[in-house]
C-alpha cells in the first residue's frame, strides 16, 4: 500500500497533510503525483470527491518550492469553471502549502475586482482563477502570464458545458507554449477530448471512478412522489431520518428560493444559492452550512459545482436532472473520501424518463423507498 512517506514528498507538506489526517494518498494521487513530479503532462478522468485537487496541488507545490526562482512572475495557473471551485482550490494550496512560502491567489467574478488587484501587487506564485476574470486582468495587463510553468484544466467538461472554450483558447495564447499540462475532467468525449489533445503533450493517462460509476458508499434511494407533494415529504424526511446537513438540488433558481422560503417558513434552517445571488450571499451561506448554522443548502447545480464539504451525508434530488451525469456529480457531493453518504432522489411521473436514463448510465437501479422502509 502507497503511503504518502513513499511518494517522496518535501518534509512541510507531509506535515500539513497529517495534520489535514490525509493517512493515505487515494488512487489519483497515487498516480498522478510522482508523474507529475517528474515533469509530465497529464490527462486525468476524474471526478469531484476523487482527491483531485490535492493530485495536482501537493506536486505544483514541491515544484514550486524546488524551483528557487528570482522570479516574481507566477508559475502556475489553475482554470476552474466557477467561483466557488477557485475559492476551494486557492483553499486547498493553502492548505497543503502552510509551510512553505508558496503564495496563491484566486481571481472570479461577481465581486468588485479592486481587492483581487491589491493582491496581485505581491508576489503571486499560483493564480487559481476563473476563465472570465483571468482574461480581464490580461486584457487591462496587470497581469503577466510569461512565467507559468504548469497549467491545470480544473473540471475541464464543465468549463466546456459552461461555454468558456473560447476564454480558454485565447488565455492558452498567453502562456508559454513549454510547460506542464494537467487536464481533469470527469467526463473525456467529444470537445473535451479534442481540447484535451489539442494543448497535452505525450500525456501520462489516468483514470479513476469514471462518472458512470457512483461511489459505492453512497446509499442511493428514489421516492416516487407527485410534484405539488414534493416539499412535504422533504419536511417529513428531515423530521423522521434526521437529515443533517442536507444538500438540496433544485432545477430552477426560483424553485431553490421557493423552497427555502418553505423550509424556513416550518422553522428549519436553511438558505438557497444559486447565479442570481451575490458571491457574498453564497459565500455566507456556504460558510454557514459548513458551521452546521444551517441544516439545509438549496442549490441549482452551477451554484453547487465544487461545493466541497467534509462529513455531508445527505444529498437530496428535489429534482431529477434530465442529464444523467449531473446526478452523478450531486450525489458525489456526499460519501466523500471514503465516508458513508445517502442520497435520495424525488421523482414525479414525468422525471420516470430521467431516471430511467441515469440508471443506464450507472449501470444500476436506484431502489425504491417508501416512508414506511
Ligand atoms: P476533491 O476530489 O479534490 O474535491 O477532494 C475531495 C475531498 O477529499 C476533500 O474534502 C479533500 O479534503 C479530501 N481528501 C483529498 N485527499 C485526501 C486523502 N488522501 N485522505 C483523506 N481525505 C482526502
Amino acid at each position: 500500500m502507497t503511503a504518502f512517506n513513499d511518494l517522496q514528498l518535501l518534509q512541510p507538506i507531509l506535515k500539513a497533510l497529517q495534520e489535514e489526517q490525509y493517512h493515505q494518498p487515494t488512487p489519483i494521487q497515487q498516480k498522478t503525483i510522482p508523474e507529475i513530479l517528474k515533469g509530465h503532462d497529464i490527462l486525468a478522468c476524474a471526478q469531484t470527491g476523487t482527491g483531485k485537487t490535492a493530485a495536482f496541488a501537493i506536486p505544483i507545490l514541491q515544484a514550486i518550492h524546488n524551483r528557487q526562482t528570482s522570479s516574481k512572475l507566477p508559475q502556475a495557473l489553475v482554470l476552474c469553471p466557477t467561483r466557488e471551485l477557485a475559492i476551494q482550490v486557492e483553499e486547498s494550496f493553502i492548505t497543503y502549502g502552510r509551510y512553505l512560502s508558496v503564495r496563491c491567489l484566486a481571481l472570479y467574478g461577481g465581486v468588485s475586482q479592486v481587492n483581487q488587484e491589491k493582491e496581485l501587487k505581491r508576489k503571486v506564485d499560483v493564480i487559481v482563477a476563473t476563465p472570465g476574470r483571468l482574461l480581464d486582468f490580461i486584457q487591462q495587463e496587470l497581469l503577466d502570464l510569461s512565467g507559468i510553468h504548469h497549467l491545470v484544466l480544473d473540471e475541464a467538461d464543465r468549463m466546456l458545458d459552461m461555454g468558456f472554450i473560447h476564454d480558454v483558447k485565447r488565455i492558452l495564447r498567453f502562456i508559454p507554449e513549454k510547460r506542464q499540462t494537467l487536464f481533469f475532467s470527469a467526463t473525456m468525449q467529444g470537445e473535451v477530448q479534442k481540447l484535451a489533445q489539442s494543448i497535452l503533450n505525450n500525456p501520462v493517462q489516468v483514470k479513476v471512478n469514471p462518472v458512470s460509476s457512483t461511489a459505492t458508499k453512497i446509499q442511493q434511494s428514489v421516492y416516487y412522489v407527485e410534484q405539488k407533494e414534493k416539499t412535504a415529504l422533504l419536511l417529513s424526511l428531515i423530521k423522521t431520518k434526521g437529515l443533517e446537513r442536507t444538500l438540496v438540488f433544485t432545477r430552477t433558481k426560483y424553485g431553490a428560493d421557493r423552497l427555502c422560503k418553505q423550509l424556513k417558513k416550518q422553522g428549519i434552517q436553511s438558505a438557497a444559492i444559486h447565479g442570481d445571488k451575490s458571491q457574498g450571499a453564497r459565500q455566507k451561506a456556504l460558510t454557514d452550512f459548513k458551521k452546521s448554522q444551517l441544516q439545509i443548502l438549496v442549490a441549482t447545480d452551477i451554484a453547487a459545482r465544487g461545493i466541497d464539504i467534509d462529513d455531508l451525508g445527505f444529498v437530496v434530488n428535489y429534482e431529477i436532472p434530465n442529464i444523467p451525469e449531473t446526478y452523478v456529480h450531486r450525489i458525489g457531493r456526499t460519501g466523500r473520501a471514503g465516508q458513508e453518504g445517502m442520497a435520495i432522489s424525488f421523482c414525479n411521473p414525468e422525471e420516470k424518463t430521467h431516471l430511467k436514463n441515469i440508471q443506464k448510465l450507472i449501470g444500476d437501479a436506484v431502489p425504491e423507498a417508501t416512508l414506511n422502509n
